[in-house]
């Protein structure tokens, strides 16, 4: 490369130990998904207004990389770097804890037995009903922390605490807030249809008008939300409500993603692909057919394996299949108070490994770019690439493969968003 084509930075992540890049990246429907990562030994990294610029060998970067007076140099040194981790699929928005309801099902108790006692999402909706935005800020802001703190530079929240529209709009506000006030990148998703109030259950069909005609205007009007997420489940949204609901978001600009098999299959499956959903989460009921129809569709599948451990399942979602049919399959923590307490990403890539027999490789490119496909973001982050947001984590580790082997054990030392050290500068 001569002199004139030089690239210039204004940031400079520099003698890194070593940098995970992914050779052939899956870049949306229809194209191949690669499941490969390679270790680039003493790399640096180079980034101009948040944008990767330059990826190569330390020794090459001044006969690339034109310097400027201002460019900043990082200290990459005894660190690692790897994508941010992108968890796509989150509840993190809540108030209270269910840890009594914890206990009653590790001592056998059932879901029924649970709900009479005040267990379950209801539980939560009380609880976020009762605190100001204020308080409801204060609680998550907790919990992004440690979120952050694991590695992970975007976040999807949902809504589905509030149920009434007053409360699932309350909800809107508190992540718009958090927006504001944290430096990663965060992707709302309404989820007005996560469970039928108490005194709805008899009366469904007509709650869930009320969502179409008159919530999803109201969400769409505040252009907080991007997803329109719907519980395709027994006793929550059957699959002929959920296409009502998700038709209507689309109406009005929200993208599909769906709760589908986690317990039983009622074709949440058919129903993602049939309206071009982003995203078909959980799938833990997901058999060859399911898997088949997901193949060519553009649909992620995402698998929340931190989910089927918290309920003591003793069946995970089929991640192996699905990987051997092709498919590009993204993990998430599903992190809520009910079903999953898991938060940090590298405790998702530590249950991936475990429990869906992932391969770090498999794990590492899950939890990161299929991860950015499932919110969407699949051109813009989830890997170490030139044209893509400078979001990476930096671990004291000699291997990304180390990440999900330190099970519950944190080696993160500084995330970069955006071209921007958020610990150490
Ligand atoms: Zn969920």
């Amino acid at each position: 490369m001569t002199k004139e084509n030089k690239v210039s930075a204004d940031f400079i992540l520099h003698n890194l130990d070593s940098a995970v890049v992914y050779p052939n990246p899956y870049r949306g429907k229809g194209t191949k998904v690669g499941w490969e990562t390679k270790e680039l030994k003493h790399a640096s990294i180079a980034s101009k207004n948040g944008k990767i610029v330059w990826i190569g060998n330390s020794a090459d970067l001044n006969e690339n990389v034109k310097i400027e007076s201002d460019t900043y140099f990082y200290n990459g040194e005894g660190l690692l770097a790897v994508p941010g981790f992108v968890d796509s699929h989150t509840h993190l928005l809540y108030a209270g804890n269910r840890a009594d309801e914890f206990e009653m099902r590790v001592q056998g108790k059932t879901y029924l037995e649970i709900l009479a006692a005040g267990g379950g999402i209801l539980n939560t909706t009380n609880a976020v009903r009762n605190l100001s935005e204020e308080e409801l800020f204060a609680e998550t802001s907790h919990r992004l922390d440690m979120a952050m703190d694991s590695g992970v530079t975007t976040i999807e929240i949902k809504t589905g605490y509030g149920l009434d529209l007053k409360n699932e709009l309350k909800m809107l506000r508190v992540i718009d807030m958090l927006k504001e006030e944290y430096p990663l990148r965060i992707v709302t998703t309404f989820m007005g249809a996560h469970a039928v109030p108490a005194d709805r259950v008899n009366d469904s069909d007509s709650f869930v008008d009320e969502i179409c005609q008159e919530w999803i205007p109201a969400v769409a009007e505040t252009k907080s939300a991007v997803f329109n997420d719907v519980f395709t489940e027994k006793k929550a949204f059957s699959v002929e409500q959920s296409r009502k609901i998700l038709n209507a978001g689309l109406k009005y600009g929200l993208k599909p993603k769906i709760h589908a098999d986690e317990v039983n299959v009622l074709g949440g499956v058919d129903l993602a692909v049939e309206v071009g959903a982003v995203s078909a989460d959980h799938l833990l009921m997901t058999g060859d057919e399911g898997i088949k129809k997901l193949v060519g569709s553009g649909v992620i599948p995402t698998v929340l394996p931190g989910t089927s451990t918290y309920l003591m399942e003793s069946h995970h979602a089929p991640a192996r299949k699905m990987i051997e049919a092709g498919l590009p399959v993204a993990i998430a923590s599903d992190h809520n108070p009910g079903s999953c307490q898991f938060l940090g990403a590298n405790m998702i890539q530590s249950m991936a490994m475990l429990q869906l027999r992932m391969s770090a490789s498999e794990s590492l490119i899950a939890g990161t770019l299929h991860a950015a496909h499932a919110v969407d973001m699949g051109n813009e982050i989830g890997a170490i690439e030139v044209g893509r947001n400078m979001d990476i984590a930096l671990f004291e580790l000699d291997s990304f493969k180390q990440i999900g082997y330190h099970i519950g054990q944190n080696y993160l030392y500084d995330l970069i968003i955006g071209g921007e050290s958020i610990y150490k500068d």
